[in-house]
């Protein structure tokens, strides 16, 4: 009986052993295991600039042995390439930095939809295409930060009171020829009009510290240095500045404050980093993989701890930094709404005279 017993207990572990083994050593892709003619790689275009993103592509190939080539652009020249390489492109997929572009690929019929439970049910509906022709990775919000030696959290509330005389030659902002300050205009004009829209421009214009120029890590640096008090940008810069291996990055970054506007009244601006299956892919099934993949708990994880954006997939904590800021309200708007009015925020911005 008892030898009986030893026995099946032997051969079960040799079993599970075998399982094992075999699951290590056989790659999604490997010659026994693929099922369509794709060659062991995904080919995809992408305007994002940061380190984290390699490295996600690194695990996905060593955890699928799909190769991942990738080419970095402007989203706007990217967009372009696709159109003019029509059938005949590379590309598997598109990233962009901001769901307005991808929400342009798509009128352009550069993508295609994607049925996948997996992305459907890691990402709330708000931050994908209701059509599922493009699908948010990381959301950033658009915040103001300031110092606290100079001024108080109190005097902060809303985007709109930025335009007040009290803030005249205190507010910095990038060039708008910028995607992050013509999504946060085209959130406006979803939001209060175009009318509003176009006289909040104005009343920032006439409140600039200076000139709009630089990047958003420049817009804080100028607060510290004293050329302003309000800086709007991006969350993530912040963590960025903070784990940066510039001193001086370290310095902005430790002596200014976030604050997100709009709590009480319509909520903060955010946008997504998103992903979209372009039209002509030659490697479909790897693209899908690749964007399953990226919405993944471990992909999520990354992308909040290594770059400090926020998780899309709501099982995912943000970064420790970003949970001490609190939780925040957001713009309730489907962000392709973003796309769908950046020309006229585009022009609006023309209009009143931001650079
Ligand atoms: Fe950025």
């Amino acid at each position: 009986m008892l030898n009986k017993r030893k026995i099946i207990t032997i051969i079960s572990i040799l079993l599970t052993l075998t399982l094992i083994l075999s699951a290590c050593s056989a790659p999604l892709n490997s010659p026994g295991n693929n099922d369509t003619k794709e060659n062991g790689m995904v080919n995809l275009y992408t305007d994002r600039h940061y380190d984290t993103d390699q490295m996600l592509y690194d695990l996905f190939t060593s955890e699928t042995g799909i190769k991942v080539n990738v080419v970095k652009g402007d989203s706007d020249e990217l967009i372009e390439r696709l159109e003019r390489e029509g059938n005949d492109t590379q590309a598997d997929v598109l990233i962009t930095a901001d769901a307005g572009r991808l929400y342009k690929a798509m009128e352009k019929e550069l993508l295609q939809p994607v049925a996948s439970q997996i992305l459907t049910s890691n990402i709330p509906p708000n931050l994908r295409d209701e059509d599922n022709n493009w699908f948010g990775l990381t959301v950033r919000a658009r915040v103001l930060v300031y110092s606290k030696d100079k001024t108080d959290e109190s005097e902060l509330s809303t985007y709109e009171d930025l335009t007040d005389p009290k803030w005249k030659g205190k507010i910095l902002v990038r060039s708008s020829s910028n995607i992050y300050n013509q999504s946060l205009l085209a959130s406006m004009i979803a939001i209060n009009g175009e009318e509003k829209t176009r006289e909040w421009a104005k009343g920032i214009v006439e409140n600039l510290a200076r000139e709009p120029k630089g990047n958003d890590r420049d817009q804080a640096t100028a607060v510290i240095s004293g050329e302003g008090d309000i800086a709007i940008m991006n969350t993530y810069y912040i963590g960025k500045m903070l784990t940066s291996t510039n001193p001086e990055e370290i310095k902005v970054a430790e002596n200014v404050s976030v604050f997100f506007p709009n709590q009480e009244t319509t909520g903060t601006h955010i946008n997504v980093s998103g992903i979209g299956l372009t039209k002509s892919a030659k490697n479909p099934k790897n693209a899908i993989k690749l964007m399953e993949f990226l919405v993944s708990e471990k992909a999520q994880k990354l992308f909040a701890e290594a770059n400090f954006e926020y998780p899309v997939n709501p099982d995912v904590q943000s970064a420790e930094m970003l949970k001490a800021w609190g939780k925040f309200k957001s713009q309730d708007i489907n962000l392709s709404l973003l796309g769908k009015y950046n020309k006229k925020a585009t022009e609006i911005a023309n209009e009143v005279g931001w650079k």
